[in-house]
C-alpha cells in the first residue's frame, strides 16, 4: 500500500461515517451546544512531517479536556514526577470525568490528571508570578506543540466561567481536604482558559505527533516538552485518557489517547504518528461517536494496537514506504 492509499483510507472512513447521526452535543457548557453536529475532520501527521487531512480539517473548536495532557506535561517539568505524584495520582477512576465521588477525607489527592479534579489541581501547580504570567507560559507551551500562536475563545471561556459550578465545587472540596492551595479562583480561571484554547484537528494531530516524536514538534523541530516526561504523559493517557471508557479503548484501540467534550480525540502512535479526529456528537461517556469508529478502524487497518506485536510497525511502515518497503 502506498501513501496515496493512506489518504484514500481516511477519505473512505470519512465518507462512510459522515452519515452517522448518533450522539449528542455537549450542552452543559452553553457555547458548546452551538457546534454543528455535521462537523467531521480527520488528520494524521507522521514523524517525518507528512500530513493527511480530510474533511473539516480547518474548522476551529475549543480544545477542552485534551488540554489536560499538555498541562500535565508542563506540571511534570515544573515539579518533577515524584513531587507531582504526591499532589495528583495516576489511578484510573472508572467514574465520569466530572465526578466528585472520590473527593473525601480519605483521598489524599485527586486520582489522576485527566479527570476534572486532577486537572484543576494540576493547573493550580503551574508556576508564574501572577495570573498573566501563568497564562502566558501556558500559551507559549501550546504554541510549541502546535507550531503557531494559539488564542483563547473568549465566549467559551466566559461561558464556562459563568456556569462551571461543578468544577468550582470540586476546587472547594479539594481546598477543604487540603489537596490544593487557597488560590482556587485563579486556578479555575486558568483551567477554563486552557480548555478554551482554539485549535483545529490538524493542530491536534501535530500535537499528538510531537508526543509520538519524544516531545519534538515534527514540523518545526522545536522541543515542546522534555523527552524525559513523554513516557509519563503517554502512560496516563493510556490508562485514563478516554473517560470511563479508558479500559475498553485500551482493549479495542490500544494506543494512548485523550478526548474532549467539544468532540476532539487525539491518539499517539509512539515513534510513528499523531492522529486526531474532530466530530462533536458524543456518546454517553463524552467521547466522539465518529471518533471512536475512526480509531477502531485505523488501529485494525494499520496494526496500531501497542500489543499487536506482529502487525504493529510493519503494516504502517509498509503503507508509508509503498512497494519495496520493509514488509
Ligand atoms: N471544560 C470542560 C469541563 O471542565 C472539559 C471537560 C472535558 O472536555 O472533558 O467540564
Amino acid at each position: 500500500m502506498a501513501i496515496a492509499d493512506i489518504h484514500a483510507f481516511l477519505q473512505d472512513l470519512h465518507t462512510q461515517l459522515k452519515p452517522l447521526s448518533e450522539g449528542q452535543l455537549a450542552c452543559y457548557i452553553p457555547e458548546l451546544a452551538k457546534a454543528d453536529p455535521h462537523w467531521f475532520g480527520l488528520s494524521l501527521v507522521t514523524l517525518d512531517g507528512r500530513s493527511f487531512d480530510v474533511g473539516d480539517a480547518q474548522q476551529t473548536f475549543t480544545i477542552q479536556s485534551i488540554s489536560k495532557v499538555f498541562v500535565y506535561g508542563m506540571a511534570l517539568e515544573d515539579y518533577g514526577r515524584e513531587n507531582l505524584l504526591k499532589k495528583v495520582g495516576v489511578e484510573p477512576t472508572g467514574d465520569p470525568f466530572n465526578s466528585l465521588i472520590r473527593l473525601d477525607a480519605d483521598s489524599k489527592r485527586p486520582d489522576n490528571p485527566m479527570v476534572n479534579a486532577g486537572a484543576i489541581a494540576t493547573t493550580s501547580l503551574i508556576t508564574g508570578k501572577a495570573p498573566a504570567d501563568r497564562l502566558n507560559r501556558l500559551l507559549a507551551m501550546f504554541k510549541r506543540y502546535v507550531g503557531r500562536e494559539v488564542f483563547i475563545d473568549m465566549s467559551t471561556f466566559l461561558s464556562e466561567r459563568a456556569t462551571g459550578h461543578r468544577n468550582r465545587a470540586m476546587a472547594h472540596l479539594m481546598l477543604n481536604f487540603g489537596m490544593i492551595d487557597e488560590h482556587i479562583d485563579e486556578a479555575l480561571d486558568l483551567y477554563f482558559q486552557q480548555c478554551s484554547v482554539l485549535v483545529n484537528v490538524h493542530d491536534l494531530a501535530v500535537m499528538a505527533a510531537t508526543l509520538a516524536n519524544q516531545g519534538v514538534n515534527p514540523l518545526t523541530g522545536e522541543q515542546a516538552v522534555g523527552s524525559e516526561h513523554v513516557r509519563d504523559i503517554l502512560s496516563v493517557m493510556y490508562t485514563c485518557g478516554m473517560y470511563n471508557f479508558a479500559g475498553e479503548w485500551a482493549f479495542r484501540v490500544g494506543i494512548p489517547a485523550k478526548s474532549g467534550v467539544s468532540g476532539g480525540i487525539i491518539a499517539v502512535v509512539p515513534n510513528q504518528a499523531g492522529i486526531a479526529v474532530f466530530s462533536p456528537l458524543l456518546d454517553e461517556h463524552g467521547n466522539s461517536v465518529r471518533g471512536l469508529r475512526v480509531f477502531e478502524a485505523l488501529s485494525k487497518q494499520y496494526g496500531f494496537h501497542l500489543f499487536d506485536l506482529c502487525l504493529g510497525r510493519c503494516r504502517f511502515e509498509a503503507a508509508l514506504q509503498g512497494p519495496g518497503g520493509p514488509c
